[in-house]
This record gives structure tokens, sequence and C-alpha cells, in this order.
């Protein structure tokens, strides 16, 4: 019998996750099927209950699902209770567990794929949702020389700074604040792009031979990479390499078996996409 997984989100109709997932199964020779599936924005625990009822065996979730996601599994390892969010759903016996991969995917991307130490570095994380929270602990954990969070809200920012406080060198701030401060990587994990718009980032924030990196994927002219080039960053990426190795380490999660992800690196579905653009 194929085991069955999806990803939940909304929207969804643009998730390269199955093409990931199909091309993991066939390089592994896991008897799967992997589907997008779109959660109504009031039915994302009812979708969840109607696939794990029907035998599914293990799902990511998407935007705008994690912080909800973490609320419905019935237990959670530990690097998603730090980050108070959930992308991997694991089917068990007792019930579903809840995991984060994206810590995990990121720091593949930028640190291995990218070649780019965090380590010693001054990092700017933009955004506060699900996929901020899941990346801050991995990001701390390579000590940075600090790690800054700008959220539109301050009191957003505050909040992030005492929940990871202990973990390291975090300061939350509000976009104004972030006036005369330079940075060597640019995170952001905003869904400004999506709707086609800026984070209101000031002018000076990319030091020389700095890294601006878009989570969102499948797009080297989001405004923020746009901004990013004219603007001093000397990379700016995408999220794809992300999206494959967070990937990677959910299929390891559901399967016990590592995917090897250098033939995806370089890839969107049939199209090239993504990389490094100077
Ligand atoms: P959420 O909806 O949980 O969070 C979105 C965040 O964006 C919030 O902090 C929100 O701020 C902020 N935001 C929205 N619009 C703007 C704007 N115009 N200016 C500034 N901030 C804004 O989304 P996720 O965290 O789940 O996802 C964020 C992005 O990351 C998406 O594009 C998603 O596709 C991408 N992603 C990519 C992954 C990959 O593997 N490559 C993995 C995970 C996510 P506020 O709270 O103030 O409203």
């Amino acid at each position: 019998m194929t085991d069955r997984y999806c990803v939940f989100g909304n929207p969804i109709g643009h998730s390269k996750s199955p093409v990931i997932h199909a091309a993991f199964a066939r390089q592994t020779g896991e008897d799967i099927s992997y589907a997008a599936t779109l959660a109504p924005l009031e039915g994302f625990r009812e979708s969840v209950m109607e696939f794990v009822a029907a035998g599914g065996r293990g799902a990511n979730v998407t935007l705008p699902f994690k912080e909800e996601a973490y609320r419905l599994v019935d237990e959670v390892s530990a690097r998603a209770a730090l980050a108070g969010a959930v992308n991997t759903l694991i089917v068990t016996r007792n019930g579903i567990r809840g995991d984060n991969t994206d810590g995990v995917g990121i720091m593949r991307d930028i640190t291995e794929n990218l070649g780019c130490p965090v380590s010693g570095r001054r990092v700017l994380l933009l955004g506060a949702g699900g996929a901020a929270r899941g990346v801050i602990g991995p990001l701390l954990d390579a000590e940075p020389q600090v790690l800054a969070v700008a959220t539109r809200t301050k009191e957003k920012a505050v909040s992030l700074g005492r929940s990871f406080g202990a973990l390291g060198p975090i300061l939350g701030a509000s976009y104004p604040e972030l006036a005369g401060e330079s940075f060597d990587i640019v995170i952001n994990a905003t869904s400004a792009s999506i709707d086609g718009e800026l984070p209101p980032l000031p002018d000076g924030i990319y030091r020389p031979g700095s890294l601006a990196y878009e989570l969102m994927y499948g797009h080297l002219d989001t405004p923020f990479l746009d901004h990013a080039r004219q603007h001093g960053a000397e990379f700016a990426v995408d999220g794809w390499g992300m999206l494959v190795e967070q990937a990677a380490e959910s299929f390891f999660l559901w399967r016990g078996v590592r995917p090897d992800c250098s033939d995806l690196l370089e890839k969107v579905g049939d199209g090239a996409v993504c990389s490094i653009t100077a």
C-alpha cells in the first residue's frame, strides 16, 4: 500500500513540495504519494483530522497554519516547542507528533550550500510569523555576533526577544529602529513578497559582501531581492534551497531515509531557477 502524505496551506497552488517529495520517493524507492491540500482558513483542524482518519501518515504545514498546527498536535519535538510552530506532522500510534524542520533547512542552505558562515556575523531577520520562529533557535545556535529581529509591531519583536533571549544575543526592533545599523546576512521571513510588498527597511542595512536571503522561493525579482541588489547586498538568493533541505529533513522523519538533495538544489520542477545572483 502506498503511504499518503501531503502539505496543508492556504493558498497552496504554488507549492513545489509535491515535486520535491516525488523526486525523493523516486530516488530512495520509498512507496509514497504526496499531494498539495488547500485547507480552508477556518478549517485547518478538520482538514488534518479528515486526512488522518483516511489513513494519512504525515504532512507538511505551510502558511498560515504553522502556529495553529503547534496547538493541534498531541506531542512536539523540542525544536518545535522552542519555535511554537510546527511544519511537519507525523502520525504515530499515540496521535500526531509535531516537528519543525525549517531551521535545519535554512541553516543547511546558508552555511553548507551557500558556504556563508553565521558565526560571528551580524544577522537581521525580518518577520515574526511561523517561519521566523522556526529559524531563530538554529540561528542563535550558530553563534552570530547579534541576531536582530524586526517586526511591524514593536511589542511582537520585544516578546520574541524575551522568548529566545536565553539562547543568545537577540534584539527585537521595529523597522525605524534599524536606521544606522548594518548587517552581513538579512533574511526576509515575512510574507510581504507574496503581496508584492517590501518590508519598510531603511537604507544602508547591507554591509559589504552581505547576503540577502528571501524565504519565498521561485522568484528572483521580489521587491526584497530587488531592493537588496540596489542597496549593496553582494548576494541575493531565494528560499529554494531551504525548501529542499527542510523537505529532506521531513522525509527523513517520516521514512528514516535521508535523500540526497544535490540534483534538486539546481531545479524547480522542470525549469532551472534560483541560486546566487551577484
Ligand atoms: P506567517 O503568515 O506566519 O507570517 C508572516 C509574517 O510576515 C508576519 O510576521 C507578518 O507581520 C509579516 N508581514 C506580512 N506582510 C508584511 C509587510 N508588508 N511588511 C512587513 N512584514 C509583513 O508566514 P510564514 O512565517 O509561515 O511564512 C513567511 C514566508 O516564508 C512566506 O513567504 C513563506 O512562503 C516563506 N517560507 C519559505 C520556506 C522555505 O522553505 N523556503 C519555509 C517557510 C516559509 P505581522 O505580524 O506584523 O502581520
